[in-house]
């Protein structure tokens, strides 16, 4: 059996979705593990102990929660978490020697796990793929965040060029790593993030509203996210407030304790606009209650300055609801610009009231944009997503075995598979 190594070091994938530090990827990483165990890997994903849990947990079928001791067995800030590299990199190498089996190949997500995953690869002789979910250089280009530390970027830069693979989840960030981080376009590849289309589906408007309070008249816009500036919700709530419905509610879903300075931000500018007793903070909703609040909604908006995929906007639409987006980063990937909701091109909160203003006057609209949104969010089926990631894995797989360019046999597995990877 194969055995695949996932690195999430940072963060763990059972983590509580909405807080500051777990959101897209804490998903990613659990329903990929997950999807490819139902493939017939066997998988680890590595974490750091953060509290008192078990060192091992199952996550399903053939795949497994591995937590080592590396710094203070407590929540740490990002930046410390980094310094404890080397210590997770021994606990790694001591587990396995423990356990007397190692792994076919490596696959790492964000720079610190990439950090890590460069030296295992290089310990154990295997293929290491790399995704990075975000970007130390177009974070700090956004300049909404605080900025992000040299040494992310200086060790995005080396994991982009020494890794076997790197995925990116939209043709942007594969365009920005050639650009900005010179990575080499032939080890590169796109493979979208997936989307569980059981759990995302359209449920009945009415039954919604009444499981989550939300009155049956009022139109209903929700955002949902880590809460942290980069989302660009001050844009939404300005927008909110020039909208032409004056009935119209906004709830906001996610953000705990971390994200406190923000969210009194946005609370006094919601309150100065004069639209605070219509803006509800709900906190973190269980990921499993979204597909209610999407269906309960009228439009979802993601107004963010940057999103390198943008799961929520495809989970909205497998919902059948509308998604008002920035035009960025993925979302100009996945969102179809008047097909299912509407790309705005501009960081400013008018040309995301004007399209909000048409899409709450038009029902039809809204119907309309929301078939063909889960039309399109159907593309992002996980066992298919897991299919291409399955045979980038055995091509690297491949290439190893063989000394051939990594180039050669991910062509190769394109045309076997007989489609684009
Ligand atoms: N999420 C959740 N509950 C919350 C807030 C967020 O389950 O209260 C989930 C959301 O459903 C999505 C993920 O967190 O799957 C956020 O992913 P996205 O790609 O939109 O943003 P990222 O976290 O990658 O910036």
């Amino acid at each position: 059996m194969t055995r695949i190594l996932h690195l999430s070091v940072h963060t763990s994938p059972l983590a509580p979705l909405g807080g500051r530090d777990a959101g897209g990827m804490n998903v990613y990483v659990l329903e990929l593990s997950r999807a490819l165990g139902e493939l017939g890997y066997q998988v680890d994903v590595m974490t750091r102990l953060d509290g008192d849990l078990p060192p091992i947990a199952p996550l399903g079928p053939n795949v497994r929660l591995v937590r080592l001791a590396a710094g203070p067995p407590l929540p740490l800030p990002k930046d410390d978490i980094a310094r404890c590299g080397a210590e997770f990199a021994r606990e790694a190498l001591a587990f396995v020697a423990r356990e007397g089996r190692g792994y076919d190949l490596i696959h790492s997500h964000y720079w610190q796990s990439a950090r890590i995953g460069l030296a295992l690869a290089r310990a154990w002789n295997v293929p290491h793929a790399v995704m990075f979910h975000t970007l130390g250089a177009v974070k700090n280009r956004a300049r909404v965040s605080e900025a992000e530390p040299r040494r992310r970027i200086a060790a995005e830069r080396l994991a982009a060029r020494r890794a076997d693979a790197v995925v990116t989840a939209s043709r942007h960030e594969r365009e920005l790593l050639v650009r900005d981080y010179g990575a080499d376009p032939s080890r590169l590849v796109t493979i979208p993030c997936g989307i569980d289309l059981e759990l995302f589906a359209p449920r009945n408007r009415a039954q919604a509203r009444a499981r989550l309070g939300v009155p049956p008249e009022p139109p209903l816009l929700v955002w949902v996210g880590r809460l942290e500036p980069l989302k660009g919700v001050d844009i939404l709530v300005d927008a909110f407030a020039q909208l032409q419905r004056r009935d119209a509610l906004l709830w906001i879903v996610g953000g705990d304790t971390d994200a406190e300075a923000y969210r009194s931000a946005l609370e006094a500018q919601a309150r100065e606009r004069g639209v605070r007793e219509r803006v509800r903070f709900t906190g973190p909703m269980p990921h499993t209650e979204l597909p209610w609040l999407y269906s309960a909604a009228d439009v979802c908006v993601v107004p963010s300055y940057y999103e390198s995929f943008g799961l929520v906007a495809v989970e909205a639409m497998a919902c059948g609801t509308p998604v008002v987006a920035s035009r960025v980063g993925g979302l100009a990937e996945t969102v179809i610009d008047g097909v299912t909701g509407y790309l705005i091109p501009w960081r400013c909160p008018e040309p995301f009231a004007e399209k909000l203003d048409v899409l709450l006057a038009n029902p039809e609209l809204r119907a309309n944009f929301g078939r063909a949104g889960r039309r399109v969010a159907e593309r992002f089926r996980w066992p298919s997503v897991a299919a291409r990631i399955a045979s980038l894995y055995e091509a690297l797989r491949a290439g190893r075995r063989r000394g051939a360019r990594f180039r050669d046999e991910i062509y190769e597995a394109t045309l076997l598979a007989g489609g684009q990877l």
